[in-house]
Protein backbone atom coordinates (compact mmCIF):
# COMPACT_ATOMS: atom_id res chain seq x y z
CA UNK A 1 0.00 0.00 0.00
CA UNK A 2 2.00 2.92 1.16
CA UNK A 3 5.48 3.26 0.02
CA UNK A 4 7.97 2.68 3.08
CA UNK A 5 9.17 5.58 4.90
CA UNK A 6 12.27 4.63 5.30
CA UNK A 7 13.96 3.98 1.82
CA UNK A 8 17.24 3.94 1.46
CA UNK A 9 17.56 7.55 0.34
CA UNK A 10 17.44 8.36 4.20
CA UNK A 11 20.75 8.28 5.19
CA UNK A 12 22.09 10.64 2.77
CA UNK A 13 18.73 13.15 3.24
CA UNK A 14 19.47 13.30 6.87
CA UNK A 15 23.19 13.75 6.10
CA UNK A 16 21.61 16.46 4.00
CA UNK A 17 19.37 18.16 6.63
CA UNK A 18 22.31 18.41 9.17
CA UNK A 19 24.74 20.00 6.54
CA UNK A 20 21.95 22.65 6.18
CA UNK A 21 21.55 23.48 10.08
CA UNK A 22 25.44 23.86 10.09
CA UNK A 23 25.56 26.33 7.38
CA UNK A 24 23.35 29.09 9.06
CA UNK A 25 23.42 31.28 5.96
CA UNK A 26 22.22 28.46 3.74
CA UNK A 27 19.51 27.81 6.16
CA UNK A 28 18.15 30.46 5.80
CA UNK A 29 18.12 30.00 1.88
CA UNK A 30 16.68 26.51 2.22
CA UNK A 31 12.88 27.77 3.35
CA UNK A 32 9.61 27.23 1.69
CA UNK A 33 6.49 29.31 3.05
CA UNK A 34 3.39 27.61 2.53
CA UNK A 35 -0.39 28.75 3.06
CA UNK A 36 -2.37 25.86 3.24
CA UNK A 37 -6.16 25.48 3.41
CA UNK A 38 -5.76 22.08 4.30
CA UNK A 39 -5.14 20.11 7.47
CA UNK A 40 -5.03 16.67 8.04
CA UNK A 41 -2.80 14.49 10.16
CA UNK A 42 -0.79 12.13 7.08
CA UNK A 43 0.57 15.65 5.53
CA UNK A 44 2.93 16.06 8.05
CA UNK A 45 4.88 13.07 6.91
CA UNK A 46 4.40 14.31 3.36
CA UNK A 47 6.07 17.64 4.64
CA UNK A 48 8.73 16.02 6.52
CA UNK A 49 9.96 13.98 3.31
CA UNK A 50 9.83 17.07 1.23
CA UNK A 51 12.25 18.82 3.93
CA UNK A 52 14.24 15.29 4.28
CA UNK A 53 15.41 14.95 0.57
CA UNK A 54 15.67 18.73 0.02
CA UNK A 55 17.12 19.99 2.77
CA UNK A 56 14.29 22.37 2.24
CA UNK A 57 12.24 23.62 5.37
CA UNK A 58 8.45 24.64 5.30
CA UNK A 59 6.84 27.26 7.55
CA UNK A 60 2.89 26.76 7.60
CA UNK A 61 0.48 28.70 8.08
CA UNK A 62 -2.95 27.14 8.19
CA UNK A 63 -6.28 28.74 7.12
CA UNK A 64 -9.41 28.25 5.57
CA UNK A 65 -9.55 28.98 2.05
CA UNK A 66 -11.00 32.56 2.56
CA UNK A 67 -9.04 33.03 5.39
CA UNK A 68 -5.64 32.42 3.21
CA UNK A 69 -6.78 34.88 0.04
CA UNK A 70 -7.89 37.70 2.81
CA UNK A 71 -4.05 36.95 4.07
CA UNK A 72 -2.37 37.45 0.91
CA UNK A 73 -4.52 40.53 -0.46
CA UNK A 74 -3.62 42.13 2.97
CA UNK A 75 -0.19 41.04 2.62
CA UNK A 76 0.34 42.25 -0.65
CA UNK A 77 3.79 42.57 -2.05
CA UNK A 78 5.18 42.02 1.16
CA UNK A 79 3.57 38.54 1.75
CA UNK A 80 6.38 35.56 2.35
CA UNK A 81 3.63 32.75 0.79
CA UNK A 82 5.64 31.11 -1.73
CA UNK A 83 2.98 28.21 -2.50
CA UNK A 84 -1.08 28.67 -1.77
CA UNK A 85 -2.83 25.33 -1.31
CA UNK A 86 -6.55 26.32 -1.88
CA UNK A 87 -9.38 23.84 -2.28
CA UNK A 88 -11.54 24.03 -5.36
CA UNK A 89 -11.06 25.13 -9.01
CA UNK A 90 -13.81 27.72 -8.27
CA UNK A 91 -11.35 29.51 -5.31
CA UNK A 92 -8.68 28.72 -7.24
CA UNK A 93 -9.73 30.39 -10.23
CA UNK A 94 -11.12 33.27 -8.13
CA UNK A 95 -7.95 34.08 -6.36
CA UNK A 96 -5.90 33.94 -9.45
CA UNK A 97 -8.42 36.98 -10.97
CA UNK A 98 -7.59 38.75 -7.78
CA UNK A 99 -3.80 38.65 -9.14
CA UNK A 100 -2.52 36.44 -6.03
CA UNK A 101 -0.41 34.08 -8.27
CA UNK A 102 1.98 33.65 -10.68
CA UNK A 103 2.77 31.67 -13.76
CA UNK A 104 5.26 29.15 -13.55
CA UNK A 105 6.78 26.41 -16.55
CA UNK A 106 7.29 23.10 -15.58
CA UNK A 107 7.59 20.37 -18.11
CA UNK A 108 7.84 17.60 -14.93
CA UNK A 109 4.48 19.08 -13.80
CA UNK A 110 2.80 19.10 -17.67
CA UNK A 111 3.74 15.51 -17.84
CA UNK A 112 2.64 14.98 -14.71
CA UNK A 113 -0.85 16.16 -14.09
CA UNK A 114 -3.83 16.04 -16.61
CA UNK A 115 -3.96 19.80 -18.96
CA UNK A 116 -7.55 19.50 -18.07
CA UNK A 117 -7.04 19.63 -14.20
CA UNK A 118 -5.00 22.83 -14.30
CA UNK A 119 -5.15 26.49 -15.06
CA UNK A 120 -5.04 27.59 -18.97
CA UNK A 121 -1.99 28.15 -20.01
CA UNK A 122 -0.84 31.81 -20.55
CA UNK A 123 2.17 32.93 -22.10
CA UNK A 124 4.21 32.39 -19.03
CA UNK A 125 3.20 29.17 -17.96
CA UNK A 126 0.09 28.04 -15.41
CA UNK A 127 -0.57 29.76 -12.65
CA UNK A 128 -2.83 26.56 -10.56
CA UNK A 129 -2.35 23.11 -10.80
CA UNK A 130 -4.66 20.26 -9.27
CA UNK A 131 -3.11 17.53 -6.92
CA UNK A 132 -6.25 15.55 -6.19
CA UNK A 133 -9.45 15.10 -7.31
CA UNK A 134 -12.51 14.60 -5.89
CA UNK A 135 -16.34 13.63 -7.27
CA UNK A 136 -19.38 15.63 -7.37
CA UNK A 137 -22.59 12.91 -7.10
CA UNK A 138 -25.79 12.42 -6.09
CA UNK A 139 -27.05 10.81 -3.13
CA UNK A 140 -30.54 9.81 -3.13
CA UNK A 141 -33.43 7.48 -1.00
CA UNK A 142 -33.94 4.45 -2.72
CA UNK A 143 -37.24 4.52 -1.09
CA UNK A 144 -38.56 7.53 -2.61
CA UNK A 145 -36.13 8.09 -6.00
CA UNK A 146 -36.02 5.36 -8.75
CA UNK A 147 -31.87 5.09 -9.75
CA UNK A 148 -32.62 5.53 -13.37
CA UNK A 149 -34.06 9.12 -12.54
CA UNK A 150 -31.02 10.49 -10.95
CA UNK A 151 -28.58 8.90 -12.99
CA UNK A 152 -27.26 12.65 -14.51
CA UNK A 153 -27.09 16.08 -13.22
CA UNK A 154 -29.71 17.11 -15.61
CA UNK A 155 -32.18 15.05 -14.33
CA UNK A 156 -32.14 17.28 -11.09
CA UNK A 157 -34.35 19.57 -13.01
CA UNK A 158 -36.62 17.54 -13.93
CA UNK A 159 -40.45 17.52 -12.81
CA UNK A 160 -40.07 14.10 -11.16
CA UNK A 161 -38.10 15.11 -8.27
CA UNK A 162 -40.31 17.76 -7.58
CA UNK A 163 -40.23 18.85 -3.54
CA UNK A 164 -37.03 16.22 -2.87
CA UNK A 165 -33.93 18.17 -3.99
CA UNK A 166 -31.49 19.25 -1.50
CA UNK A 167 -28.35 21.03 -1.80
CA UNK A 168 -25.85 23.61 0.24
CA UNK A 169 -25.93 26.85 -0.99
CA UNK A 170 -26.21 27.29 -4.58
CA UNK A 171 -22.93 29.82 -4.96
CA UNK A 172 -20.39 27.79 -2.38
CA UNK A 173 -17.46 26.82 -4.45
CA UNK A 174 -18.36 23.22 -5.23
CA UNK A 175 -21.70 23.54 -6.80
CA UNK A 176 -20.38 26.72 -8.41
CA UNK A 177 -17.69 24.54 -10.26
CA UNK A 178 -20.00 21.83 -11.17
CA UNK A 179 -22.71 24.88 -12.25
CA UNK A 180 -19.88 26.26 -14.60
CA UNK A 181 -18.92 23.11 -16.24
CA UNK A 182 -22.69 22.25 -16.90
CA UNK A 183 -23.77 25.58 -18.03
CA UNK A 184 -20.82 25.70 -20.47
CA UNK A 185 -22.30 22.04 -22.14
CA UNK A 186 -25.36 22.50 -22.01
CA UNK A 187 -25.16 26.46 -23.24
CA UNK A 188 -26.91 29.33 -21.80
CA UNK A 189 -30.15 29.21 -22.01
CA UNK A 190 -30.97 25.56 -21.55
CA UNK A 191 -28.23 25.82 -18.83
CA UNK A 192 -30.30 28.55 -16.61
CA UNK A 193 -33.40 26.89 -17.51
CA UNK A 194 -31.58 23.49 -15.48
CA UNK A 195 -30.78 26.00 -12.60
CA UNK A 196 -34.11 27.12 -12.59
CA UNK A 197 -35.46 23.76 -12.74
CA UNK A 198 -33.67 22.56 -9.74
CA UNK A 199 -34.67 25.45 -7.18
CA UNK A 200 -38.12 24.22 -8.55
CA UNK A 201 -37.58 21.33 -7.05
CA UNK A 202 -35.78 22.13 -3.61
CA UNK A 203 -37.20 20.41 -0.68
CA UNK A 204 -36.04 23.19 1.41
CA UNK A 205 -34.41 26.31 1.26
CA UNK A 206 -30.53 25.63 0.18
CA UNK A 207 -28.79 25.19 3.88
CA UNK A 208 -25.74 23.82 5.31
CA UNK A 209 -22.56 21.37 4.09
CA UNK A 210 -21.93 18.82 1.93
CA UNK A 211 -22.62 15.99 4.83
CA UNK A 212 -25.72 17.41 6.08
CA UNK A 213 -27.03 16.99 2.58
CA UNK A 214 -26.15 13.24 3.11
CA UNK A 215 -28.26 13.27 6.55
CA UNK A 216 -31.14 15.07 5.03
CA UNK A 217 -31.54 12.55 2.62
CA UNK A 218 -30.97 9.68 5.31
CA UNK A 219 -33.61 11.35 7.80
CA UNK A 220 -36.26 11.42 4.86
CA UNK A 221 -36.28 15.65 5.16
CA UNK A 222 -34.89 14.88 1.24
CA UNK A 223 -34.92 12.25 -1.48
CA UNK A 224 -32.03 13.66 -3.34
CA UNK A 225 -28.80 15.62 -2.76
CA UNK A 226 -25.33 16.69 -4.06
CA UNK A 227 -22.02 15.91 -2.52
CA UNK A 228 -18.31 15.48 -2.83
CA UNK A 229 -17.18 12.02 -2.69
CA UNK A 230 -14.75 12.31 0.41
CA UNK A 231 -17.77 13.73 2.70
CA UNK A 232 -19.59 10.57 1.72
CA UNK A 233 -16.40 8.43 2.09
CA UNK A 234 -16.07 9.51 5.64
CA UNK A 235 -19.44 8.25 6.23
CA UNK A 236 -18.70 5.01 4.70
CA UNK A 237 -15.38 4.51 6.80
CA UNK A 238 -16.98 5.72 10.30
CA UNK A 239 -17.60 2.96 12.82
CA UNK A 240 -20.17 5.10 14.70
CA UNK A 241 -23.33 3.20 14.93
CA UNK A 242 -25.48 6.90 14.20
CA UNK A 243 -23.43 7.57 10.62
CA UNK A 244 -23.40 3.40 9.66
CA UNK A 245 -27.31 4.46 9.78
CA UNK A 246 -26.98 7.11 7.33
CA UNK A 247 -25.29 5.04 5.32
CA UNK A 248 -27.64 1.93 4.79
CA UNK A 249 -30.63 4.28 3.90
CA UNK A 250 -28.67 6.16 0.88
CA UNK A 251 -27.23 5.10 -2.34
CA UNK A 252 -24.33 6.85 -4.31
CA UNK A 253 -24.66 7.25 -8.10
CA UNK A 254 -21.56 8.69 -10.24
CA UNK A 255 -23.77 11.28 -12.67
CA UNK A 256 -23.29 11.11 -16.81
CA UNK A 257 -21.53 7.90 -17.01
CA UNK A 258 -23.20 7.12 -20.27
CA UNK A 259 -22.39 10.93 -21.58
CA UNK A 260 -19.58 12.87 -20.49
CA UNK A 261 -18.60 11.27 -17.11
CA UNK A 262 -19.07 12.62 -13.60
CA UNK A 263 -17.52 16.06 -12.76
CA UNK A 264 -14.83 16.12 -10.40
CA UNK A 265 -12.69 18.84 -9.12
CA UNK A 266 -9.47 19.60 -7.36
CA UNK A 267 -7.52 20.66 -4.38
CA UNK A 268 -4.70 22.39 -6.01
CA UNK A 269 -1.61 24.92 -5.45
CA UNK A 270 -0.26 27.42 -7.42
CA UNK A 271 3.33 29.59 -6.75
CA UNK A 272 2.24 32.80 -5.08
CA UNK A 273 2.34 36.33 -6.72
CA UNK A 274 5.20 37.88 -5.33
CA UNK A 275 6.86 34.42 -3.85
CA UNK A 276 10.40 34.80 -2.59
CA UNK A 277 11.43 31.50 -2.91
CA UNK A 278 10.27 30.54 -6.67
CA UNK A 279 12.67 27.75 -7.09
CA UNK A 280 11.39 26.18 -3.63
CA UNK A 281 7.59 26.57 -4.60
CA UNK A 282 8.44 24.91 -8.09
CA UNK A 283 10.01 22.02 -6.40
CA UNK A 284 7.39 22.02 -3.88
CA UNK A 285 4.84 21.96 -6.81
CA UNK A 286 6.87 19.00 -8.40
CA UNK A 287 7.08 17.16 -5.48
CA UNK A 288 3.12 16.93 -4.91
CA UNK A 289 2.75 14.90 -8.19
CA UNK A 290 5.15 12.51 -7.05
CA UNK A 291 3.26 9.20 -6.68
CA UNK A 292 4.78 9.05 -2.87
CA UNK A 293 3.17 12.36 -1.97
CA UNK A 294 -0.05 12.04 -4.20
CA UNK A 295 -0.53 8.94 -2.16
CA UNK A 296 -0.36 11.28 1.26
CA UNK A 297 -2.30 14.04 -0.74
CA UNK A 298 -5.01 12.22 -1.85
CA UNK A 299 -5.77 9.37 1.16
CA UNK A 300 -5.69 11.41 3.46
CA UNK A 301 -8.83 12.97 2.65
CA UNK A 302 -10.17 10.27 0.67
CA UNK A 303 -9.51 11.87 -2.75
CA UNK A 304 -8.37 10.48 -5.88
CA UNK A 305 -4.82 10.97 -7.20
CA UNK A 306 -4.25 13.72 -9.74
CA UNK A 307 -0.86 12.19 -11.35
CA UNK A 308 -1.50 10.07 -14.39
CA UNK A 309 -0.74 6.68 -13.73
CA UNK A 310 -0.40 7.04 -10.31
CA UNK A 311 -3.33 4.35 -8.35
CA UNK A 312 -4.03 4.88 -4.80
CA UNK A 313 -5.41 1.98 -2.05
CA UNK A 314 -8.57 3.42 -0.56
CA UNK A 315 -11.44 1.07 1.36
CA UNK A 316 -13.73 3.84 1.59
CA UNK A 317 -14.06 4.99 -1.67
CA UNK A 318 -14.21 1.24 -3.08
CA UNK A 319 -17.06 0.51 0.03
CA UNK A 320 -18.97 3.24 -1.73
CA UNK A 321 -18.91 2.16 -5.05
CA UNK A 322 -17.56 3.59 -8.29
CA UNK A 323 -13.96 3.38 -8.08
CA UNK A 324 -13.35 2.80 -11.62
CA UNK A 325 -16.23 5.87 -12.47
CA UNK A 326 -15.55 7.74 -15.69
CA UNK A 327 -14.80 11.10 -14.80
CA UNK A 328 -15.37 14.56 -16.62
CA UNK A 329 -12.27 15.62 -18.71
CA UNK A 330 -13.42 19.09 -19.55
CA UNK A 331 -10.63 21.56 -18.89
CA UNK A 332 -11.84 22.98 -15.06
CA UNK A 333 -10.58 26.23 -16.51
CA UNK A 334 -14.15 26.44 -17.75
CA UNK A 335 -15.26 27.00 -14.22
CA UNK A 336 -12.50 30.61 -14.05
CA UNK A 337 -14.32 31.61 -17.13
CA UNK A 338 -18.22 30.65 -16.30
CA UNK A 339 -18.53 31.67 -12.75
CA UNK A 340 -19.82 35.76 -12.93
CA UNK A 341 -22.18 34.32 -15.60
CA UNK A 342 -23.25 31.45 -13.16
CA UNK A 343 -23.43 33.82 -10.62
CA UNK A 344 -26.02 35.98 -12.30
CA UNK A 345 -28.06 33.05 -13.61
CA UNK A 346 -28.24 31.53 -10.06
CA UNK A 347 -29.45 35.59 -8.52
CA UNK A 348 -31.76 35.75 -11.48
CA UNK A 349 -33.54 32.25 -11.03
CA UNK A 350 -33.72 32.85 -7.29
CA UNK A 351 -31.27 29.95 -6.19
CA UNK A 352 -29.61 31.22 -3.28
FE1 LIG B 1 -14.92 20.16 1.56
Amino acid sequence: MRTPLFAPATLASLALVTLTVVGQAHAQDKVLNLYSARHYPTDEVMYDTFTRTTGIKINRVDADDAGIVARLKAEGAASPADVVLLVDAARMASADAQGLFQPIQSAKLNAAIPSHLRAAAGPSGVTWTGFSTRARVIVFDPLRVKIEDVATYEQLADPKLKGLLCTRSGSHPYNMSLFATVVERLGDEKGEAWLKGMVANMARAPKGGDTDQIKAVASGECGVALTNTYYAARLFKSTKAEDKAVVDKVRIVFPNQGTQGTHVNIAGAAVAKYAKNRDHAVAFMEYLASPFAQDYFANGNNEYPAAIGVQVDNAALKAMGGHHFKADTIPLAVVAKNLTKVQQMLDRVGYK
